[in-house]
């Protein structure tokens, strides 16, 4: 895949010349040109392009631990919030139940402005028009740009985490959701994430005098609590089965080469994600990946079937007399629900990776106590 050996470049490339200064240099924004204070490698890491294992080991097998260790760190909270939702799905479905209930919201003018990066807030009219045009975002102007959006310009969070999900090439369920809900002080109760000008001005390459933000608000506060519920991986079944690949876990085949399936086939949810309009920039990226999964099952496993609605997977289904649908685990997101719904028609399994089955569980409580098991997940997996 052209996509990975980009990825594999980018990371090799970024481990050789910036890694060892990550920890210092990570919270400083140097501008959408100056982009090698951190990896830049979470678009590709979303899509599983390269996993989050292999950079983990990459980093792990060039340094002394204490060098990459924040860099570690930093990928593990990417497992944690994945493993955090995964034990509450019902905080990803109530942020989607909100945001039905907040359609009209879209209409106001405050909202619009936002979006259109017509605020009073210089900073945060930057931030929108870099999201547009490079589908990326530093850290720390994630962080700043949340906070602005629900304190200073009072907007409801659930808008602005929509508006991220569907604008960031990286853009993910569990770290967009749950961070948004850290920075609105919903995820650890009570203590909210306030940009301040002085902050802003000092970790930003470009200063901004006369930024008027909300530096004293409170917390935002929600009634429900959200318990675990334990988590219950699938065991497949492989009778005469369909193996559908997707871009959410792409290098899941290259890892699986040996024919295991009787059939194959893509599924591209590109349609599901245009109806929930996500930016075409996120599209056009996600459809690059396909092409590449695609040629892959084409070279591999003989077949070019592409899926992409339910009426075509049951026609496939009937044709082909398949009994059972395999593909890589989908975590909690748009593509997950849809296909929830048709799970209720016919036996789809997920494959969940040994990474997932055994980092999942320990995202119980604060990232704290999952910090506290990485030695046991490195122990393990290198
Ligand atoms: C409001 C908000 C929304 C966010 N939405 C997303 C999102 O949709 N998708 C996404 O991947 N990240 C999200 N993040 C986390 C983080 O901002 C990005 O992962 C990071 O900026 C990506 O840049 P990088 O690859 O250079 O990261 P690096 O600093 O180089 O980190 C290496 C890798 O670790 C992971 N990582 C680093 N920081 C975090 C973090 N705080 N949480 C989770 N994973 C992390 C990423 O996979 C990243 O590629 C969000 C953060 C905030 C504050």
């Amino acid at each position: 895949m052209k996509i990975r050996v980009e990825a594999l470049k980018h990371l090799s490339h970024f481990s050789e010349n910036f890694l060892s200064q990550y920890a210092k240099n990570r919270n400083f924004d140097f501008g959408k040109n100056k982009r090698d204070n951190t990896s830049c490698l979470s678009k590709y890491i979303t899509h599983r392009v390269i996993d989050e294992l292999e950079v983990i080991q990459s980093a792990h097998s060039k340094y002394p631990y204490t060098t990459v260790e924040k860099f570690i760190q930093e990928v593990c909270w990417r497992t944690y919030w994945k493993g955090w939702l995964e034990l509450r799905p019902n905080v990803w479905k109530s942020y989607r139940d909100d945001l039905l209930k907040l359609q009209d919201e879209k209409k106001n003018t405050s909202y619009l402005n936002a979006i259109h990066g017509a605020t009073s807030v210089e900073c945060f009219n930057d931030w929108v028009n870099e999201l547009k045009e490079t589908g990326y975002l530093h850290n720390h102007a994630r962080m700043w740009f949340a906070s602005i959006w629900i304190f200073t310009l009072k907007l409801p969070w659930q808008l602005g985490a929509d508006f991220f999900l569907k604008h960031l090439l990286d853009g993910d369920a569990a770290s967009n959701t749950l961070s948004w809900r850290w920075v609105a002080g919903l995820q650890t109760k009570g203590k909210h994430y306030l940009a301040t000008s002085w902050n802003i001005n000092k970790f930003s390459a470009k200063k901004y005098d006369n930024l008027k933000l909300n530096e004293k608000a409170n917390s935002l506060f929600e009634s429900n609590n959200f318990t675990p519920i334990p988590l219950h991986f699938d065991k497949t079944e492989n009778d005469n089965s369909l193996f559908l690949a997707h871009n959410l876990d792409s290098s899941y085949l290259l890892k699986h080469t040996k024919k295991m399936f009787s059939h194959y086939a893509l599924f591209d949810f590109n349609k599901v994600l245009e109806n929930e309009s996500y930016s075409k920039k996120v599209i056009d990226f996600k459809a690059q990946i396909n092409f590449e999964i695609l040629e892959q099952i084409k070279n591999d496993f003989q077949s070019n079937l592409i899926l992409d609605n339910a009426d075509g997977l049951f026609k496939i289904v009937e044709e082909k007399n398949i009994k059972s649908i395999i593909m890589p685990y989908l975590a909690c997101g748009y593509e997950n629900d849809f296909i929830n719904e048709l799970r209720e028609k016919i036996r789809i399994f997920y494959l969940a990776r040994d990474y997932d089955q055994f980092c999942f569980p320990f995202s119980t409580k604060g990232f704290f106590a999952f910090k506290d098991q990485i030695h046991k997940i490195l122990t393990k997996f290198l």
